[in-house]
Formats: C-alpha cells, structure tokens, sequence
C-alpha cells in the first residue's frame, strides 16, 4: 500500500476554470478532506464530483482536530487540506496541520495553484525578481503606520493583502510613509468578472481608488515597488584612509587598497578620489 500523504491542495480564487487536474484527483482519492469552512466548500466539491468526508480545520482548532488527522495519516490514508480559496497557509489555516505532519514524519505533498499573492506579482508589472509577502496589515491605524515603517528601507517589491473597506486609508498610509511617487499596483478581483489591475504611483492610485467606490469593494491585493537600493556612502573615516594612500600611491592603486581596507566598493573609492584631486 502507498505511504499516506497529506496534501495541501489550492482551489480556486474566482474562476473555478482555475482548479487544476490534479487537485481534482487528488481531493477525489483521499479519505479526509480538512477544510476551512465546510459550508464554504461544498458547493465546489459538489461541483468536481469529489464527495469525501470532511473535518473542519482553522488554526485555533483544538488539538484533538489536529490527532484526529494524524490519526488517518497513521492508519494508512492519506488526507487533503484545502482552505476556502486559493492556496492554504498563504494568510489562511494549516501551519499547525503542516507541522504536525512534518514532525510526525508524514510525506507532505504541495499541489500548485491559485494564489492571489503570486498572480498580482505576475501581472502588477513591478520588479518580480526578488519579493516580500506582508499579508494582511494590522486594522488599526497606528500599528499599521508602524508595520509600514519598519518596510521604509525594504529594496523588494511588497505584497500586502487588504480587505475593501481599509484598502483606501491603507494606500494613503503607504504614500505618507513610502513617499507619494512610489510605484503601486491595485489588483482587485483577480480571475473574476470586475478583475482590475491599476499601477500607479503611490498619491495617484489612493486619489484613483477615493475616485470610484467600485475600487473599495471585492477582494484586494496591493503591491509596492522597493525602496532604491541605498547608495553606499563615504563615510569621515574611509576619506581620511583613502587621503592617506593617494598621498604616497597612485588613485587606481589607493582606491584598491582602501577598498580592502574598508569594505567599500572600489569605485565609489575611486570617484571619490577622482572628486578629492579636483578640488
Ligand atoms: N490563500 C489565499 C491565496 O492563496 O491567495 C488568500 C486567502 S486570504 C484569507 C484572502 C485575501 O486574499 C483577500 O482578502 C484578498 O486580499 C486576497 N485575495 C483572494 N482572492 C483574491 C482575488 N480574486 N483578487 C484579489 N485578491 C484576492
């Protein structure tokens, strides 16, 4: 017999085209399903044909929800979990099921799928190279301000997810605190019939959104460009060392060693020494 396995299968976030295969064969071969809200689900299991018992699952769930998957796995069978849209655990149940699982010594398979986060990304046209999931910010005011602080100096793109009702006083709290020229993307309602995607600098999007109370209803993602890379700054002491050397050396060789000596970049060593012999 195969070895059990939970998996974590994504299901759709608007468009039911969006259930991959796979999550079809896999929810319709397991012997638990554990869902996030049952009465949620249903109609989308109805839907694929996929009728499996199921137990309800959120992460406040007590442990005995928890032993009772466990005790599937460890019977032999094998369990999926799945959240009311999307992928589970990106800002939805499952971490302490996962866990479990993993310290337990269960295989824990991943079916890719929908994920709100990653198709903002893919369609925002903001940097995607290197980025930074923030899920849903605090409600209130001032912790928001404050969370928005500490991600002043972050270089990766943001991702935030916002309810409807918050996501105009959150876009104004992303102008004040990242500067009102910063790139943003508005992606609302993804794969469903009023599907939005709105890039704009900061001031301008939260102006756009103020504009037009259909922008304050659905489901909302919100990315934000990176801060520009800090430039490296030639600090009182690494001057005095660079002065040093281009007093008995030549500037190529001055701005190597004190490169070293520093930790600096050699060009920007270079171009300040460049700046000293003019002046
Ligand atoms: N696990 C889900 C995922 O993989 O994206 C996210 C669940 S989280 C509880 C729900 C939030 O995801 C919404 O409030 C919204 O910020 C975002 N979201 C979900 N579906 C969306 C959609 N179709 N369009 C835009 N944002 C969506």
């Amino acid at each position: 017999m195969a070895a059990p396995v939970l998996y974590i299968v994504p299901t759709p976030i608007g468009n039911r085209l969006d259930m991959v295969p796979r999550a079809v064969d896999v929810l319709q071969s397991v012997a638990l399903i554990a869902a996030e809200d049952m009465r949620h689900s249903k109609p989308l299991l109805t839907h694929f044909d996929i009728d499996v018992p199921m137990l309800p699952y959120h992460d406040h769930s007590d442990e005995r929800v928890v032993s009772r998957i466990l005790s599937v796995l460890g019977g032999g069978e094998s369990v999926a979990l799945i959240s009311d849209a999307g992928t589970p655990l990106i800002s939805d149940p499952g971490y302490r099921i996962v866990d479990a699982a993993h310290r337990e010594g269960y295989s824990v398979v991943p079916v890719p799928g929908a994920c709100a986060a990653i198709a903002a990304l893919s369609a925002g046209g903001l940097p995607s190279d290197r980025f930074c999931f923030e899920g849903f910010l605090s409600s209130k005011a001032q912790a928001r301000l404050q969370q928005l602080q500490s991600l002043q100096d972050e270089t990766r793109t943001l991702i935030f997810y916002e309810a409807p009702h918050r996501v105009l006083d959150s876009v104004r709290a992303m102008a004040e605190v990242f500067g009102a020229e910063r790139m943003a993307v508005l992606a609302r309602e993804l794969t469903k019939m009023h599907e939005t995607i709105r890039r704009a600098p900061l001031a301008e999007l939260a102006d756009w959104i103020a504009s037009d109370a259909n922008q304050q209803r659905g489901e909302c993602v919100v990315l934000v460009q990176g801060a520009p890379a800090q430039e490296q700054a030639l600090d009182a002491e690494a001057a005095r060392v660079l002065q040093i050397l281009m007093a008995d050396l030549p500037l190529k060789q001055a701005a190597q060693l004190a490169a070293k000596i520093t930790g600096l970049k050699k060009n920007l060593l270079y171009q300040a020494g460049l700046s000293l012999q003019s002046d």
